[in-house]
C-alpha cells in the first residue's frame, strides 16, 4: 500500500485491499502457505482457463457468441471521503456472452452479459456450505467485489450503451504487449449484465465450488472503503502527533565524548541517501538490480560505541528528532535480548513523560508515570506509557491465555470469530487512545475479557504505534516477519531502523535460516498421523521419510546420492501436506509445525529464500547466492544450515529509509560489514576532524581485512568486477557507477568514551596455554590465579553515575543503582560451562575455601539478575562464561568488582560448519590464516570485548583485567582486544602475577 497523506491518494492492489483490517485479521485454516503453495495454485488455473477456453468456444454457435479474456490487469480508482484511491490487480478471467439479434429483427447492438471470475484454491474440502466458505474466506469475496464494484463504478459502465460515446475504459490484455486492450466499457444494458462469480479449487482434488455474487455483497466493498479512510486518517493523525513531538534531551549533562554525536550522525544519516542512477548498466554495476525503479537504496551506519557511552538515550534522541522533522515516518528499534528492549521502553519513556506538573502537549493525553531511569527491573519499565506511541512486541507464547498454546481457531476460542467480537469489544482503545497501558499483563487481562487473542490485539494496534521495538525476527526471519512486514501502512522505505547488539546479526539471521529434522521426530508425527486417520498416500509418504532419516549416518556434508533422495523425499511430501486436508485442530502443535516445515524444507533446498515484497526484494539481483550445507552431526540427525546469510541481510537493510548497526563490538569493522552484505562496496570512514570521531584508518574497499596483511592480487579481476565493466559501455556509465558505489558505502561512525581509555589496567598472563589440547595440564594454575586474583581484589567503588543505558543522566543526587553495594568478588570468564566445571574441580581437589559460583544454565532474566546479587554478595569468584547472557546482557558488574580474569579467548567449537566456512573462504582467495582470524579468532575475542566492556560503565569505575593466556600476547590475538585492553603488561612468572596483582609493574623479562 502506497499513500501520500499530503495529496490524500492511497494506492494499492486489490488483494491488499481485501486483506485490509482495522482489527485482527480472520485466522486461516491452519493449513500451510508460500511460494510452493502458489504454485500448485498456478496448476489449477491453469486447467481452469483451459476449460473455459473449450466453454466459451463452444457457444459460438446459433445467435450466441462468447469471448473470454484470462488474468486481465486493471487499474480502477475512486473517490471516497475526499481520498483518492486507485486499485491495481488482475482478474483471473473475464467471460463476455453476446446475444446476437435475428435477421428479421430491428437493427440493434447485441446483448451483451459479463461475469468475472476469481478463482481460489483451498485446502477443502469441497462443496462446502456457502456461509461457511462466506466466514472462512471473505477476503476472497470482498476481492471479487471489489472487482464488481469497480467496473460497475467505471464511467463507460454506469450509462450504459446509450451513453455512447461516454469514455471507454481498457485494461491491457496480459502479458502481450502489442495486442489489443480488453475493453472494459463492455456496453452493458443493465447494471445486472455484469456480475460475478467466485470459483473455489479443492487443492488436492480439483473439485470446484462456483459462488455467485449478488448486488447485496457490494456493501462489504463500501464498508471495506470507511476502514480504509479510518486508517489513514489516523496516521494523518499521528503524523501530526509527531511533529508536535516533545521530549528531553537524552543525556541533560554530557559525558565527555558526546559533545558532538547528535550533528555527526545527523551528518552521516544525510549522507547516506542517493539519488539511484539512471542507466541501467550503472544501477547494476552499483549493486542495485536494474528492475529496481522506485526504491532508492540507502548506506547503513555502522555506529561503534563503547560500553557506558549511552548509545540507547544517543540513538532515541537522533531518531525522535528525525521522526519530528519528518525524515522518517517510523521508528522500528531492534534488539536480539528482551534486556535491551526494555530498556529501551524504560530510556524513551523517560525522555517523554512529563514531569509532574508540566502542561501537556495539546492532544497528548495523560502520561502520568515517571520512569525510574535506573531501575534495571524488568518490570518497572513496562508499566510506563509515553508520549510517543510505542510498542515493545514480545513473543507470541507470552501473550497466550489460552489452555494449550495451540494457534489455530479449532483449537483455540480466543482466535475463533474474533474479528466479529472486535468491534463491540472496545479494544480499539490499544491504539486510539495515547493513555491506554500497554503492558504484557493489562493485554492479556483485555483479550481475556475480550475473548480475543492478545497477540492479535497487539497486532491490529501495531500500525497506529511510531516505534516498533522487538527482536531481530521481525525483520529478518522468514516466519516471523510477517508480523511487521503485513501490518498496514508499514513501508520500509520511510523506516529509521536500528540494529542494536549488532555483533549478534549476521549469526542470528544465519539461524532464522537453517532447520533440523531427526528420525524420532518424524516417528512422533507418523505415530499422530495413524491415530488422525490421514489419507494413505500421506502416510506412507511419511513412513518413507521416517525410515530415510533413521538410516542416515552421520556426515559432515550429505553425499550426492542422499541428497537426491532426500530432494525427492521433501517434494514429494511437500506436495501432498499442501494438498491434504488435515484435522489441524486435532493435531499436535509440533506435529503441524513439522508438516508445515516440508513446505520451507522444499524452497530451502531449492535455494529459494526470497524476502518479501518491501524487504528488500526488489534489489534482489541474480547473484548473491546464500551459501548452504546439508550435514548430520549424529546419525539419523539432519541439520539444514545457512552458513552465511550476509547476502539476505545486505538486501533487507538497504531496503529501508535509514539503517544503524550498533555495537561496542563492531571491530573490525571491514569484517562485520561483510557479514552483513554490505561488503561490496566496502566502507567509508568519516572524516575525523570534520565529524570528531576517532581517528581512524583510511577509507577502505572490498572485503580485505586490514590486520591480516592479505596483498589484494594486482592485475586480478574477479569474474564479478569483469562482468561488471563489460556492461558498462560509456565513460559516463563508469562514473555515474563509480559515485553510485561511493555513495551508497556504509558509514563508519566511532564513538569516543575517553573516560575509558585509563578505566582498565590489563596483564597478560602467558604463563599458561588455554588451547583445548593443552589447558588440562594448567588447571591448577588457573584455579590458584583465581585465588589469587581474589586475594587482590577489594571491594571496588560505584561510578556514582547511572549506568550506560539508562539515559537522561540528570540527577545529581545517587540513584538506587549507584548505591547497589560494591562486591569484593571477582568475575572469571571462561569460553565454555565445561572449563569452569573443572576449575571448579580444581579448586575443590586442593581444599580451597573460595566460595566459587557458577552462571545457572538456561535461567530467564529475573533469575539470572538475582543470581547475580546473591552471588556478588555471598561468593568469592563469579564464574561466567563468555558469550552468554551472563557475560553480554546482564548490566550488573559496571563498577562493582575490582578484578576479573578472562581465561582464554572463546573460539568457536570447531566442528563442520567451521570447516566449511573456512573452506569457502579459502575458496574465495583468502590465506589460511585470514580464513583462520575470520572463522575463529574474531568471533572469539569480540565475546572478551563484550564481556571486559561491561566493568566499567560510567565514569570513575575501575577494573584491573587479567588475560590469562599465552595466547592473548600474540599479535593476531592482541590486535582485536579494543583499544582500551591492548597497553597489557605481559606476566610470566608466579613472581610477575604477585607484583602486578600488587599493583606494581612487573620487571620486564
Ligand atoms: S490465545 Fe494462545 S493459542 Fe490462542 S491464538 Fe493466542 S497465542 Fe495462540
Amino acid at each position: 500500500m502506497q499513500f501520500s497523506l499530503d495529496d490524500r491518494t492511497c494506492a494499492l492492489s486489490v488483494g491488499e485491499f481485501a486483506a485490509f483490517t482495522l482489527g485482527p485479521r480472520a485466522a486461516g485454516l491452519g493449513g500451510p502457505s508460500g511460494v510452493w503453495r502458489a504454485q500448485l495454485g498456478q496448476e489449477w488455473h491453469g486447467r481452469l482457463r483451459a476449460r473455459t477456453e473449450a466453454e466459451t468456444s463452444a457457444r459460438g454457435e446459433g445467435r450466441t457468441r462468447a469471448d473470454a479474456a484470462f488474468e486481465v490487469p486493471l487499474t480502477l480508482g475512486c473517490v471516497h471521503r475526499g481520498w483518492t484511491f486507485t486499485l491495481g490487480g488482475r482478474i483471473d478471467q473475464i467471460i463476455t456472452v453476446f446475444s446476437l439479434p435475428r435477421a428479421e429483427d430491428e437493427p440493434r447492438r447485441p446483448g451483451v452479459s459479463v461475469t468475472l471470475r476469481e478463482i481460489k484454491t483451498i485446502a477443502g474440502p469441497l462443496p462446502a456450505d456457502e456461509r461457511a466458505l462466506r466466514g472462512d474466506f471473505p477476503e476472497y469475496f470482498l476481492q471479487a467485489i471489489t472487482y464488481l464494484a469497480l467496473l460497475r463504478m467505471a464511467p463507460a459502465n454506469t450509462a450504459g450503451p446509450a451513453a455512447g460515446g461516454g469514455g471507454s475504459a481498457h485494461a491491457p490484455r496480459a502479458g502481450s504487449g502489442d495486442a489489443p486492450p480488453v475493453p472494459l466499457d463492455f456496453g452493458l444494458a443493465a447494471p445486472g449484465d455484469l456480475r460475478a462469480e467466485l470459483i473455489f479449487v479443492e487443492l488436492g482434488t480439483g473439485i470446484t465450488q462456483v459462488v455467485g455474487l449478488t448486488a447485496d455483497d457490494e456493501a462489504l466493498f463500501r464498508a471495506q472503503l470507511e476502514r480504509l479512510v479510518e486508517f489513514l486518517d489516523l496516521r494523518l493523525q499521528s503524523r501530526e502527533r509527531l511533529r508536535r513531538l516533545r521530549f528531553r534531551p537524552a543525556f541533560a549533562v554530557l559525558r565527555p565524548g558526546q559533545e558532538t554525536i547528535q550533528a555527526e550522525l545527523c551528518a552521516a544519516i544525510a549522507d547516506s541517501g542517493y539519488r539511484i542512477p539512471e542507466s541501467k548498466e550503472a544501477r547494476r554495476s552499483s549493486g542495485i538490480h536494474p528492475a529496481s525503479g522506485f526504491q532508492s537504496p540507502v548506506s547503513p551506519i555502522l555506529f561503534e560505541a563503547p560500553t557506558g557511552y549511552g548509545k540507547t538515550g544517543v540513538l532515541l534522541e537522533f531518531a525522535l528528532n528525525r521522526l519530528r522533522a519528518g525524515q522518517f515516518s517510523r521508528l522500528l528499534y531492534l534488539t536480539g535480548k528482551s534486556t535491551g528492549q526494555l530498556q529501551v521502553m524504560r530510556t524513551l519513556a523517560a525522555m517523554t513523560a512529563p514531569p509532574s506538573g508540566e502542561a501537556r502537549e495539546p492532544g497528548v493525553e495523560g502520561r502520568t508515570a515517571e520512569p525510574s531511569a535506573g531501575d534495571p527491573r524488568p518490570s518497572s519499565g513496562d508499566r510506563v506509557a509515553t508520549p510517543v506511541a510505542a510498542w515493545q512486541v514480545r513473543p507470541k507464547a507470552e501473550h497466550c491465555v489460552n489452555q494449550t498454546f495451540h494457534c489455530v481457531r479449532e483449537a483455540c476460542s480466543y482466535l475463533a470469530d474474533m474479528e466479529l467480537r472486535w468491534p463491540q469489544s472496545g479494544l480499539a482503545r490499544f491504539y486510539l487512545r495515547d493513555d491506554q497501558p500497554r503492558d504484557l499483563e493489562t493485554l492479556r487481562a483485555a483479550g481475556r475479557e475480550a475473548h480475543i487473542c492478545p497477540y492479535e490485539i497487539m497486532r491490529a494496534s501495531l500500525p497506529f504505534n511510531d516505534v516498533w521495538i522487538g527482536d531481530y525476527n521481525y525483520i529478518f526471519a522468514p516466519d516471523s516477519r510477517g508480523v511487521f512486514y503485513d501490518r498496514p501502512g508499514f513501508k520500509p522505505a520511510e523506516t529509521l531502523l536500528i540494529i542494536d547488539e549488532a555483533h549478534n546479526l549476521p549469526a542470528r539471521v544465519a539461524d532464522a535460516y537453517s532447520h533440523v529434522v531427526r528420525s524420532d521426530g518424524a516417528e512422533a508425527v507418523l505415530t499422530e498421523l495413524r491415530h488422525g486417520h490421514v489419507p494413505a498416500a500421506l502416510l506412507l509418504e511419511w513412513e518413507r521419510w521416517g525410515r530415510w532419516l533413521a538410516g542416515l549416518p552421520q556426515t559432515g556434508q550429505l553425499d550426492p546420492s542422499d541428497e537426491a533422495d532426500l530432494r525427492d523425499a521433501v517434494d514429494r511430501l511437500a506436495t501432498l501436506v499442501a494438498t491434504t486436508p488435515l484435522d489441524y485442530a486435532a493435531l499436535d502443535p509440533r506435529v503441524s509445525e513439522q508438516l508445515w516445515q516440508m513446505l520451507a524444507l522444499r524452497d530451502w533446498l531449492a535455494g529459494d529464500f526470497s524476502l518479501p515484497a518491501g524487504a528488500g526484494a526488489q534489489a534482489a539481483g541474480p547473484e548473491s547466492p546464500v551459501s548452504t550445507l546439508l550435514w548430520c552431526p549424529r546419525a539419523t540427525e539432519l541439520h539444514f544450515t545457512c552458513l552465511d546469510a550476509s547476502a539476505l541481510i545486505g538486501r533487507t537493510l538497504r531496503a529501508f529509509g535509514g539503517a544503524i548497526l550498533t555495537s561496542a563490538t563492531l571491530h573490525p569493522p571491514e569484517v562485520f560489514a561483510a557479514a552483513c552484505g554490505l561488503d561490496d562496496l566496502g566502507l567509508a570512514m568519516p572524516d575525523a576532524g570534520k565529524l570528531g570521531g576517532q581517528p581512524s584508518a583510511p577509507p577502505l574497499s572490498g572485503i580485505r581485512d586490514p590486520k591480516s596483511k592479505i596483498e589484494p592480487a594486482l592485475g586480478k579481476l574477479s569474474r564479478r568486477a569483469r562482468k561488471t565493466l563489460r556492461e558498462l559501455t560509456s565513460g559516463a556509465a563508469l562514473l555515474e557507477a563509480a559515485e553510485a558505489r561511493d555513495a551508497s558505502r556504509p558509514r563508519l561512525l566511532q564513538a569516543r568514551a575517553p573516560w575509558r581509555e585509563h578505566a582498565y589496567r590489563v596483564g597478560i598472563d602467558v604463563r599458561v596455554d588455554t588451547t583445548f589440547q593443552h589447558r588440562s595440564r594448567h588447571y591448577a594454575a588457573t584455579a590458584a590465579t583465581v585465588e589469587a586474583l581474589h586475594a587482590a581484589a577489594r571491594p571496588a567503588v560505584g561510578g556514582g553515575a547511572p549506568s550506560e543505558e539508562t539515559g537522561v543522566e540528570r540527577r545529581s543526587t545517587p540513584t538506587s543503582t549507584d548505591l547497589r553495594p560494591a562486591s569484593g568478588a571477582v568475575a572469571v570468564f571462561f569460553p565454555s560451562y565445561a572449563y569452569a566445571e573443572s576449575i571448579i574441580a580444581a579448586l575443590k581437589s586442593v581444599g580451597s575455601p573460595l566460595r566459587a559460583a557458577l552462571q545457572p544454565r538456561a535461567a530467564d532474566l529475573a533469575t539470572q539478575a538475582a543470581w547475580v546479587e546473591e552471588s556478588l554478595v555471598q561468593a568469592d569468584a563469579l564464574l561466567l562464561v563468555l558469550g552468554s547472557s551472563f557475560a553480554e546482557s546482564i548490566d550488573l558488574l559496571g563498577g562493582r568488582v575490582s578484578h576479573a580474569m578472562v581465561v582464554g579467548p572463546a573460539l568457536p567449537e570447531v566442528n563442520v560448519i567451521q570447516r566449511q566456512r573456512l573452506a569457502e573462504l579459502e575458496g574465495a582467495g583468502f590465506s589460511r590464516t585470514a580464513a583462520f582470524r575470520r572463522v575463529y579468532q574474531i568471533p572469539g575475542m569480540q565475546k572478551v570485548n563484550q564481556a571486559l566492556g561491561r566493568l566499567v560503565r560510567a565514569p570513575g569505575q575501575q577494573a584491573c583485567v587479567l588475560l590469562h593466556c599465552r595466547r592473548f600476547a600474540e599479535d593476531s590475538y592482541a590486535s582485536l582486544l579494543a583499544s582500551e585492553y591492548q597497553n597489557g603488561v605481559v606476566i610470566s612468572s608466579d613472581e610477575d602475577l604477585a607484583v602486578w596483582l600488587r599493583g606494581a609493574e612487573p620487571a620486564p623479562s
